[in-house]
């Protein structure tokens, strides 16, 4: 066990980071964070900075003997360099986890050799691996860079009529998977919180509109086309859990079809579709990914009220916070970012009603 009043090293500077520092924070630890940015949103509200390279192995070993257990809260860190923290003090999840979700090839692999199900997905390096994967795929479908896209960076859709290999080259012209296009009734994620000895907790799923491939609204409870696909969901994401020996929060996104879920992506860390956590849940994702890679007893994940919404504030949206604090229901939360760039997370509301007939807190 890691006790309060230890330190907790955070790779990565974004607001994951500072909603991880905020909850260790309220359980006595202090954070330590290693990010490439002197300033960054997890920074502002941690004890400690180093600004380095996650690559940088020199400063990763000095940030690890000034911790005493290391997570990330970014899953596009660097794996081989993380050696020099092994060595030195625990580092939850393992990069294993990492490892896997680096790689949307690797990770829909690893799925399907669990059990789960994907969208029907080829892979292309090059041009002349286009045709092939599209012949996988189907038309329409969607290409996406293997490594490093999120928040639908890196991606092309290929539509009928369509060059393929242009489209390709629109998606960055890297490797890429590409998978067909899913009819999907809704999307969902499981959110579960592992702790070293194996025990798991499941958060209520939430359902998830994108717009622009970002996250816009998570809603808890979601709709009755989630909820009967949640168990199936659940159990591979168990799977996925046990396989890697995960210890923290570990998320996976799935398209609710009329064939049952099928596995979208995951994440090894918490996750933008569980902030509502923090006010609609016992324990927040944040605190239990604290508890678990701290080695202590997960708390309570069950809704604590009848229902929450949760909206992103992207670029420009966030300076409509006065109007949001106009209204006392509202829960706001701001990452501290200087610049609303447009697609920019720069923070979230969340409203949680405690009463079927709407009561709001
Ligand atoms: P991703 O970057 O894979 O999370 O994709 C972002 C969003 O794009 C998803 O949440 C979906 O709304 C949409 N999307 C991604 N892949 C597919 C697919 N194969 N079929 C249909 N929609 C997709």
């Amino acid at each position: 066990m890691i006790p309060p009043g230890s330190t907790i090293g955070i790779m990565g500077g974004g607001q994951l980071g500072r909603m991880l520092s905020l909850a260790a924070a309220q359980l006595g630890y202090r954070c330590h964070v290693l990010a490439p940015e002197a300033t960054s949103p997890a920074g502002e509200v941690s004890a400690e900075t180093t600004c380095a390279d996650y690559s940088d192995s020199a400063a990763l070993a000095a940030f690890a003997k000034a911790c005493d257990v290391v997570t990330y809260e970014w899953e596009n860190v660097p794996v081989a360099p993380l050696d020099c923290i092994a060595g030195i003090v625990p580092l939850r999840p393992s990069p294993r986890a990492l490892e896997v979700a680096q790689s949307r090839i690797d990770e829909k692999r690893f799925v399907t050799e669990l059990g789960g199900r994907t969208a029907p997905f080829g892979f292309a390096e090059t041009e002349a691996e286009v045709a092939a994967a599209m012949a996988v795929a189907g038309c329409p479908a969607i290409i996406k860079s293997n490594r490093m896209g999120y928040d639908g960076k890196g991606q092309a859709r290929v539509m009928p009529g369509d060059d393929p290999v242009a489209r390709w080259h629109e998606a960055g012209g890297v490797p890429a998977i590409i998978e067909g296009f899913v009819t999907f009734e809704a999307e969902f994620s499981v959110i579960l919180a592992r702790s070293p000895q194996g025990e798991i907790r499941f958060w209520d799923s939430a359902e998830n509109v994108h717009v622009g491939g970002i996250l816009d609204v998570s809603t808890v409870p979601a709709s009755a086309a989630i909820e009967t696909q949640v168990p199936a969901a659940r159990a591979l994401a168990a799977k996925v859990a046990e396989k890697l020996d995960y210890v923290g929060v570990l998320t996976l996104e799935f398209f609710a079809t009329a064939e049952g879920p099928v596995f979208n992506e995951m994440a090894p860390r918490v996750h933008n579709s569980g902030h509502w956590t923090i006010e609609g849940a016992f324990t927040s994702q944040f605190e239990n990914h604290i508890r678990a890679i701290c080695g202590l007893p997960l708390g309570e994940t069950a809704l604590a009220c009848h229902a929450a919404e949760m909206r992103n504030l992207i670029g420009e949206a966030a300076h409509g916070w006065p109007e949001l604090l106009g209204n006392p229901a509202n829960h706001l939360h701001l990452y501290g970012k200087h610049r609303a760039l447009p697609g920019r997370k720069m923070g979230h509301v969340t409203r949680i009603t405690l009463e079927p007939q709407g009561v709001q807190s």
